[in-house]
């Protein structure tokens, strides 16, 4: 870190014992995961350069950002419309945890047998460690899984300001007009907390850096699909990782450059992998950062992962928002038309999503299919089954793994997946 952060920390009420011991770990570990990889990108250096900076110069920046009247709002879910909270000059961050960390609190107010990434949240504000939640004016809980659901009632406990989105479960009229109420009634408290006023100027801003923001990862997407791949599947999850936490236009510009780069390498036909090593898609929840445990094990297995069917992937930065509209209502019609695609397990059916999986193996020339599931993860858990299903039928292995965050299953999940990278390669 370039500078000492622990007087900004302090004044966030942050524990600076526990905090330092968490970034220890996360720093020996993107060490030991990103920075031991051969022939990366030369322009990988801007992100390895956010993550030593994660929780140092861009909590500076949010926070100066607030001093000059930005209201930082923080998100668990790819549903909260980063569109609107830029059209009142805020700043959006991403609160998932990828991480686990004090579990035994966690569990304190939780049942053990909830998903790590509700239980990494839990123990990362408990233990009073993470300094976007922390610095948040306002933290967005959204009704998707029961899961989620019934623990914001009480993780609102843990935070200054906590404000519930109703989301709806079906892909109906109905469901869309729940949606689009609940944007505008999101709109109206963004509206009140920032003193600012939304308009068809700053919307349509808005919604044109978040287009710029999922252009760049679409470019970054379909440059994957070149043999032999010109980044790793850990870089390429590190920037769709970064991309909740970064500054948009910043990251835009970043990613587009390392786009710039890999045109160049696919041009020279160099690549981070050998050209006959098997093509894996990833698929099912979401890895929030530093959760890189499954793809360190399958790219150090003799396989390249060349896209994510996640929301920490394709499924949350697919599909532009249209900018057509003289109103702000007729915007917001179009920011509802873009959410109400996004294929999230939650929803029943949720025919598209195996579509979409389906499209990612072909457009990437996928030899096989990871689903990750985390443990006690219904929606994906159970989706992972009509998965299996299609997948065969269109001739493509699937290997399911049911995890963590914990390091006690990484040698049996190393073990699985190597004999399925190797069932693949005979084939
Ligand atoms: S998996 Fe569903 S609930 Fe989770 S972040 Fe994605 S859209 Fe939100
Ligand atoms: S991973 Fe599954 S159980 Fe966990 S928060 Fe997301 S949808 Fe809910």
């Amino acid at each position: 870190m370039s500078e000492d952060y622990h007087a900004m920390w302090k004044s966030l009420g942050l524990d600076l014992e526990a905090h330092d011991a968490l970034l220890n770990v996360l720093g020996q570990a993107y060490i030991d995961i990103y920075l031991a990889q051969k022939n990366r990108p030369e322009s990988m250096k801007y992100f390895d350069f956010v993550m030593s900076e994660v929780h140092g110069l861009r909590i500076k920046e949010l926070v100066d950002g607030q001093a000059q009247g930005r209201p930082i709002i923080g998100s668990f879910c790819v549903f909260v419309p980063e569109e609107l909270v830029l059209a009142v000059n805020g700043i959006l961050v991403g609160l998932c945890a990828g991480a686990e960390f004090a579990p035994e609190l966690a569990e304190q107010v939780l049942p053990r047998n909830l998903c790590a990434l509700i239980k990494g949240a839990f123990g990362f504000a408990m233990a009073k460690v993470c300094p976007y939640l922390a610095a948040a004016d306002l933290i967005v809980g959204e009704n998707t899984c029961d899961g989620k659901k019934k623990s914001y009632e009480i993780f609102q406990n843990h935070t200054k300001a906590f404000y519930a989105m109703d989301m709806p479960q079906t892909k109906s009229e109905h469901g869309k007009a729940l949606l689009k109420s609940e944007f505008q009634k999101f709109a109206r408290k963004l509206e009140a907390i920032s003193g600012r006023n939304i308009t068809v100027d700053n919307l349509r801003r808005g919604i044109e850096m978040v287009n710029a923001k999922r252009h760049a990862m679409y470019r970054l997407a379909q440059l994957r699909n070149s043999l032999p791949v010109p980044i790793s599947g850990l870089d390429a999850l590190l920037i769709n990782q970064i991309f909740f936490y970064d500054d948009p236009a910043r990251f835009t510009e970043s990613v587009n450059k390392v786009c710039d780069e890999l045109e160049q390498r696919i041009a020279h036909g160099d690549g981070v992998h050998n050209s006959s090593m098997p093509r894996i898609l990833m698929s099912g929840c979401p890895m929030a950062v530093p959760n890189w445990k499954l793809p360190a094990i399958v790219e150090s297995t003799g396989a390249v992962i060349v896209g994510e069917e996640s929301c920490v992937g394709e499924r949350g930065t697919q599909f532009s928002t249209a900018v057509d509209g003289n109103s702000v209502e007729s915007l917001l019609d179009n920011i509802v038309d873009r959410y109400f695609k996004v294929d999230c397990a939650i929803f029943t059916p949720n025919p598209t999503r195996l579509e979409h999986i389906l499209d990612m193996t072909n457009k990437y020339n996928a030899d096989g299919v990871i689903h990750y599931n985390l443990q006690f993860c219904g929606p994906y858990q159970v989706e992972s089954g009509p998965v299996e299903t299609a997948l065969k039928d269109a001739g493509i292995p699937l290997l399911r793994i049911d995890t963590d965050y914990s390091t006690q299953d990484t040698e049996q999940i190393r073990t699985r997946v190597e004999a399925f990278i190797e069932q693949i390669a005979k084939r």
